[in-house]
């Protein structure tokens, strides 16, 4: 048995060679559950469904996670910022969320300490900083070593020397956790098919299928379709849910079921540096001179900092950063490190996101609640919208708990062919290391072993981190590849990094494995420049592409990266 054959049984199939394939499939069967939307709220769905019984599907249009499931700050947090908007039960749940979400997936997620600075005149002061961090320890129900600590003046400037001086009274001293948005949405979905569940993306619900005024399919276009071949195809299931993020309201428009509480989209920007520019040692959430906050986050020898909340009403498939973006981000940081000066010329890198929040009238986009609900409409559509990636998993829950009890409730299913959810101790894929506590044991032995397969050790580190105990399949891959890596003049942990996102993660695109399977476009620009012309080489044999489709893919691939680092003048 080949080591792929392993893999794809292992998994069932996320191959972006099976694509077509597996849609023909799904448009075979009837489905207890459609998702529609491939995100985190999408992928956080049909792991809990899949995992208590119910057979099920989901599409998205784009690639996974390419919506603002790749987009945010990349926290799984504690909401410290609903604090001060008094939402208590998000501080609470999302707080206790994020140790869950954290237990289930450590590879992607890791405890970061954060230094809230305070100053004189600024929006915390020492005593609502004590007091405001210890209210989320409690709500969050943070663990004893993870309690916030308060420094003076100078242990403030002792962990970050950079940090603005004039004014300052000390700092709040708190964990956040970091991670991968699109990684954590991917590593959900591989779990979702790895039990059973049907995924396929870019595949676009055009259309909602009716009878006697219920729901009861998708029609769905192929947006990968070429050379003549069948691109729609009709899928059946007893419910449907809309995953869609700030799509959500373009599917309830297709059953005219848009009205009451509707969505605004507010978007947020971020922007990257090399380090040797903004040599930040320590993750900050600081005050704007508008009187918001932000963070900045050192993150793999780059700093990140965003966001923004304004307003949006433009494309939502590609929404750009603009110059007034990019100078509000850095006037924030030259404001709070000062000794920087950093200019435009400094950025990297950047992404922006859209935030589906539900309108509250009224309100400004920094005030509106990340609260999410559920809308059921009376053909049956059953949208969520709203929400955190950090609670994605109660969400999930949430929404299957309610789709379980319409199921059998209807006849549909038998309660007994039911389990509860299940996912509050399910590992995501790669996350079965033995637990958090075992995760830097587990690292130490994965790169002796990817050393001793010729790799370096700073490689098999980031393989080790990046697939947890995926790593293996990814390992065998770089073994498999060798002699090929070399004749293609690329690393081999590269190639095998490559054939491990199309065979086993649906990458299909180049802009699949450099932004969302890798997060290179972000984090390391420079090596998706490098490496970018013999991955496309690779795929395009891999997948056949004619030159015509090879040059749209190149040209999407470098639009991507002109736009990281060229805002809109508007
Ligand atoms: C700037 C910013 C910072 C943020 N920071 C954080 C943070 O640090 N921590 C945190 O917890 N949360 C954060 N959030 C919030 C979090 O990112 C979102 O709540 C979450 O990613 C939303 O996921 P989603 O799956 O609902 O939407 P999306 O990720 O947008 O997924 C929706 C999917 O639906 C698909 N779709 C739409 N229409 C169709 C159709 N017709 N057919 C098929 N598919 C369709 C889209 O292609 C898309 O992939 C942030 C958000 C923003 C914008």
């Amino acid at each position: 048995m080949t080591v792929m054959t392993e893999m794809r049984e292992m998994t069932h199939s996320f191959s972006g060679l099976q694509r077509k394939e597996m849609l023909q499939n799904m448009s075979e069967k009837t489905f207890d559950l459609i998702v529609i939307g491939g995100g985190i709220t999408g992928a956080g769905i049909a792991l809990d469904a899949q995992s208590r019984g119910l057979r099920t599907a989901l599409i998205d249009m784009q690639d996974f996670a390419a919506g603002t499931s790749s987009r945010s700050t990349k926290l799984v947090h504690g909401g410290l910022r609903y604090l001060k908007q008094l939402d208590v039960k998000v501080v609470a749940e999302v707080g206790k969320e994020r140790a869950i979400v954290y237990e289930n997936g450590p590879h992607v997620t890791t405890p970061e300490w954060m230094l809230l600075p305070f100053y004189k005149g600024g929006t915390f002061g020492k005593l609502s900083t004590s007091l405001g961090l210890r209210v989320y320890d409690f709500l969050a129900g943070v663990k004893r070593a993870e309690r916030r600590k308060m420094f003076r003046p100078q242990e403030t400037l002792g962990h970050e020397p950079l940090l603005k001086k004039k004014d300052l009274r000390g700092g709040g001293y708190y964990v956040e956790y970091r991670t991968d948005d699109a990684r954590l949405t991917i590593e959900v979905m591989k779990k979702a098919v790895e039990l059973g569940a049907q995924a396929v993306n870019y595949a676009k619900v055009e259309e909602l299928l009716m009878k006697n005024g219920k729901l009861v399919g998708v029609r769905v276009a192929d947006q990968l379709g070429g050379n003549g071949e069948k691109s729609s195809y009709s899928l059946y299931a007893s419910k449907i849910v809309n995953a869609a993020g700030p799509w959500v309201d373009t599917l309830r428009e297709m059953d005219h079921s848009k009205k009451g509480k509707t969505l605004h989209l507010t978007k947020g920007v971020h922007l990257v540096f090399d380090q040797s520019k903004f040599p930040l040692r320590q993750a900050i959430y600081f005050d704007t001179p508008d009187g918001r906050m932000v963070f900045a986050i050192p993150r793999d020898g780059k700093t990140y900092v965003g966001t923004t909340d304004t307003n949006y009403k433009g494309d939502i498939v590609n929404p750009r950063i603009t110059v007034a973006d990019r100078a509000y981000v850095l006037r924030a940081a030259n404001e709070m490190f000062p000794t920087l000066g950093l200019t435009e010329a400094d950025v990297e890198s950047s992404w922006t996101g859209l935030r589906p929040l539900i309108h509250q009238e009224g309100k400004d986009p920094s005030e509106i609640s990340r609260r999410d609900e559920i809308f059921v409409s009376d053909s049956g559509l059953i949208s969520m919208a709203g929400g955190k990636l950090t609670g994605y998993r109660k969400m999930a829950e949430t929404v299957v708990d309610k789709i379980a009890a319409m199921l059998v409730a209807e006849g549909l299913v038998s309660a007994t062919a039911l389990s509860p959810s299940r996912t509050r101790t399910l590992p995501i894929s790669g996350g079965e290391v033995g637990g958090s506590a075992k995760l830097e044991s587990f690292l130490q032995s994965k790169i002796s072993q990817g050393q001793r397969l010729g790799l370096t050790s700073a490689e098999a580190a980031l393989l080790a981190r990046r697939y947890g105990s995926n790593v293996d399949a990814v390992f065998a891959l770089v073994a498999q590849y060798w002699n090929e890596a070399e004749c293609r003049k690329m690393p081999a942990a590269v190639l095998a990094s490559l054939v491990y996102a199309i065979e086993c993660e649906m990458a299909v695109k180049p802009a699949d494995f450099f932004i969302r399977r890798t997060g290179a476009l972000f984090f390391d620009i420079a090596w998706a420049r490098q490496w970018k012309a013999p991955a496309i080489a690779f795929m395009a044999e891999r997948f056949g592409w004619n030159e015509a489709q090879q040059a749209a893919y190149t040209a999407e691939l470098e639009q991507l990266l002109h736009e990281a680092v060229n805002p809109l003048e508007a």
